[in-house]
């Protein structure tokens, strides 16, 4: 069996991976916050460990991985947006506008994540789903002594675990000097952090043994992670910036609710994006979502390749220079691998780099090396270990013929036509893309032509 070793976060060290249960290996990671589209940061990890879930499945077989990541569906900024529809005239309780807000993201978020390729888990557990679990888990962990209820607040007491920092390798002292911890009156001490907090009126609010109110976000993960994976389970992955204080608070509440219990043994942390050398900022105007990117017809699969040409723990810079150069790369060897099929495994060299802490940059040197030596059907097999070279990812090879100039040309006839209130010309030049197998698409927007399956380009000499 291929041996995998990963970079554990807890224990500093790159490590031989050994599951619990090698019948089942468990995997939980963060998802998003569903408020807002995926920024391109946020694709990063479930790009990567979409990988690391892929390598797992060819290692130990694909019925034996259960991938859970949560959707974090309550949250400040969720609350913030359904409140301001409602101000605005928008129809519905502030619950009902809250859920069609998520629903909203949350299938944003499937599009984009599938434009990635990337495989959708075996579980995405919502955080409403699960309050009952979470109230359940807060009970325990204040009758247990680690937590305590104070004006409609549930609150962790940190120095109760005393582990609390290991994860980030802080003492709880440095943390209080160093951090914006927050000092309110119903803490005891100012590290302690909210499990479960008061809604007033116009938010939204569950009952629980300490009056109507939401949990806190740290509480969620851990709650759902016992539930769907059990108290101890293999690896926990996640972005760097998520380690303190979030993973380190959902390891004080899992190593305290379930003292017996490992929680994750494995802490996969990958490090942050930027954009052209430059954090990503709104404020710097290079802030750009995954589904900004498609829009601009850059396809997913160069999105994903580019995503992978860095190793996980190391910054990635996601350069327009780069997407180009994927581009092309995934250009040439689409050409190669036309018409043939994969060799029946992956090349080993690819999968050697990938069990070796999810080298993904090595994994992509060995794809140029066997293109190089022109074996397609090895080339094919491995890279689809990596998910490129899909039959899914690619639709952009044979993107369909540029329509724009018809497009432009139709809009301005279709202003014409609103204005004279004739519109044979819109209509004859409609009938005639019609006849060449062009499905035209009349919007407020504008004009969208898309060549269907008949379509005919001699034709369109015609329109
Ligand atoms: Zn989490």
């Amino acid at each position: 069996m291929v041996e995998i070793r990963l970079t554990n976060t807890k224990t500093r060290g790159k490590e031989a991976f050994a599951p619990i249960d090698p019948q089942n290996v468990r995997l939980y990671m963060c998802g998003p916050t569903v408020y807002d589209r995926a920024h391109l940061g946020n694709a990063r990890p479930v790009v990567v460990i979409d990988v690391l879930v892929a390598l797992l499945r060819h290692v130990y077989g694909a019925d034996h991985v259960t991938y859970v990541r949560n959707f974090t569906d309550v949250d400040d900024k969720i609350n913030a947006t359904a409140l301001s529809r409602q101000q605005a005239g928008a129809p519905g309780t502030l619950e009902e506008l809250i859920r069609e807000r998520t629903q909203e993201t949350i299938g944003w978020y499937h599009a984009d994540m599938d434009a990635l390729g990337a495989a959708r888990p075996d579980h995405e557990p919502r955080a409403t789903d699960y309050i009952a679990q979470m109230i359940a888990m807060i009970e325990t962990l204040i009758a247990d002594g680690h937590a305590y209820a104070r004006d409609g607040h549930a609150l962790f007491r940190v120095r109760s675990y005393k582990d609390y920092g290991k994860l980030s390798g802080r003492s709880v002292d440095d943390m209080i000097a160093g951090a914006r911890v927050e000092v309110a009156p119903f803490k005891e001490d100012p590290m302690d952090f909210v499990l479960w907090k008061p809604s007033d009126a116009e938010l939204p609010g569950w009952d629980s043994p300490w009056g109507r109110g939401r949990p806190g976000w740290h509480i969620e993960c851990s709650a759902m992670s016992y539930e769907l994976l059990g108290e101890s389970f293999d690896i926990h992955a996640g972005g760097i910036d998520l380690q303190f204080p979030h993973h380190e608070n959902e390891i004080a509440q899992s190593a305290c609710a379930h003292p017996h219990g490992d929680f994750a043994r494995v802490w996969l942390h990958n490090e942050m994006l930027q954009v052209e050398g430059k954090k990503m900022a709104k404020s710097l105007g290079n802030f750009f979502t995954v589904r900004d990117l498609l829009d601009k017809r850059v396809p997913g699969e160069v999105i994903r390749f580019v995503l992978l040409s860095t190793h996980y723990r190391k910054p990635m810079d996601w350069t327009a220079d780069k997407a180009r150069e994927a581009e092309a790369v995934l250009h040439k060897w689409r050409g190669l691998v036309a018409g043939i099929d994969p060799a029946p495994s992956p090349a080993p060299a690819v999968i050697a780099a990938l069990a070796d802490d999810l080298n993904t940059a090595g994994a992509i040197a060995a794809l140029h090396e066997i293109a190089g030596q022109g074996d397609a059907a090895l080339l094919l097999a491995s890279a689809r270990l990596l998910g490129l070279l899909t039959d899914e990812l690619g639709d952009w090879i044979v993107a369909g013929p540029d329509l724009s100039a018809l497009a432009d040309r139709m809009t301005e006839l279709r202003q014409a036509a609103k204005a004279s209130k004739d519109f044979s010309a819109v209509d004859a030049m409609k009938q005639k893309l019609t006849d060449a197998g062009v499905e035209v698409r009349m919007t407020a927007a504008g004009v969208e032509l898309l060549a269907g399956p008949g379509f005919d380009a001699g034709k369109l000499e015609r329109v």
